[in-house]
């Protein structure tokens, strides 16, 4: 049987553009309009031109654009859109404040595609199943959205509108995301569950816990993989704060996830799997964040 393959490396043609400044890239935006997309590494859009799901006739890269990459430490922790998800996990500062992000960076696939894939296409790529994502979120982070005339910070929890579809606006980048400093009493947790190692998530889940003595007195729990876009589950949440930190508060919490989660039967997993193992590694996660907050560190 004849298979209607593609062996182009990446079709049709399009004009490479590489703007040394943000203000040079936002020209180019202008001049181009919705024929043109944004690069930063590339391991989505290529791959999505080559199945030509998106033709562009444009493709700027935002590799030159030294004020996008990097990470900087103030009052709030900011991470350039074009770091690359292996200069993410080994950062001082994540490593010391933000265990769930610096855990999903460290469960992304392959070292190559660490090397060239960075946090803001991660998330401007909006896959449910995006590994930064449900752990930006439980660390409360904002995006920040630059065009040529005006900066707009949005929270993570209002970012995403639906698969591959986000709050960013035509002219507009996303230059940074914003990390508030984690509360005294804070732990974290990122764990992830695929097929192989090299591949998207079928389930992952992010959780921040504080905590006073046995108290649990703040808690964020997201999950990739189990709806439309990354999901923060409200109710569990709800079902925690104000409560003693125990095995059964924590196993009565992930039955709730795997109520509230609305996944579906795909390549990667079936709807019955992705509930029972969201149940499972909610509990876990949660168990270890608490673990980890009695530890003492900011994490
Ligand atoms: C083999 C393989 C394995 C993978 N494994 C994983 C995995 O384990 N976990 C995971 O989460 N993902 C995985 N991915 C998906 C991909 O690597 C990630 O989503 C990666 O972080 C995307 O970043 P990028 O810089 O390559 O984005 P790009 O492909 O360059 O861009 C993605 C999208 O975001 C837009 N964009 C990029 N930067 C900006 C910006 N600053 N402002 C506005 N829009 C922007 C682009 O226009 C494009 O639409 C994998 C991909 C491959 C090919």
């Amino acid at each position: 049987m004849f298979m209607n393959t593609n062996t182009r490396l990446v079709s049709p043609e399009f004009d490479y553009l590489q703007p040394k400044t943000l203000a040079e890239a936002f020209t180019m935006l202008a001049d181009h309009g919705g024929s043109a997309k944004l690069l930063a590494g590339g391991t989505d859009l290529l791959v999505q031109m080559k199945m030509e799901r998106q033709q562009p006739s444009h493709v700027i890269s935002l590799s030159r654009v030294k004020e996008l990459a990097g990470i900087t430490e103030g009052d709030v922790l900011t991470i350039g859109a074009t770091t690359s998800i292996r200069d993410v996990s080994r950062s001082g500062p994540v490593i010391a404040g933000y265990t769930a992000l610096q855990e999903a960076c460290n469960a992304y696939s392959t070292v190559s595609v660490m090397l060239m894939g960075t946090i803001g296409g991660n998330i401007c790529n909006a896959s449910p199943a995006a590994d930064t994502a449900p752990a930006l979120l439980v660390h409360d982070a904002s995006a920040v959205l630059r065009s040529g005339k005006a900066t707009r910070t949005v929270p993570l929890r209002d970012f995403f509108t639906g698969p591959g579809k986000t709050v960013i606006q035509p002219g507009e980048i996303l230059t940074a995301v914003e990390l508030p400093k984690p509360a005294k009493g804070t732990g974290s947790a990122f764990l992830k569950i695929s097929r192989v190692v090299a591949d998207i998530s079928q389930v992952c889940v992010a959780v921040v816990l504080v905590r006073d003595g046995d108290t649990i007195t703040d808690c964020r729990i997201a999950l990739g993989s189990v709806g439309p876009t990354p999901m923060r589950m409200k109710q569990a949440v709800g079902a925690l704060i104000g409560k003693r930190g125990t095995p059964e508060a924590f196993a009565a919490a992930a039955d709730i996830v795997a109520k509230d989660i609305t996944p579906i039967t795909d390549v990667r997993a079936t709807e019955k799997y992705r509930r029972h193992v969201s149940r499972i590694i909610a509990r876990d996660a949660l168990l270890t964040a608490w673990q980890r907050a009695a530890e003492g560190a900011a994490k």
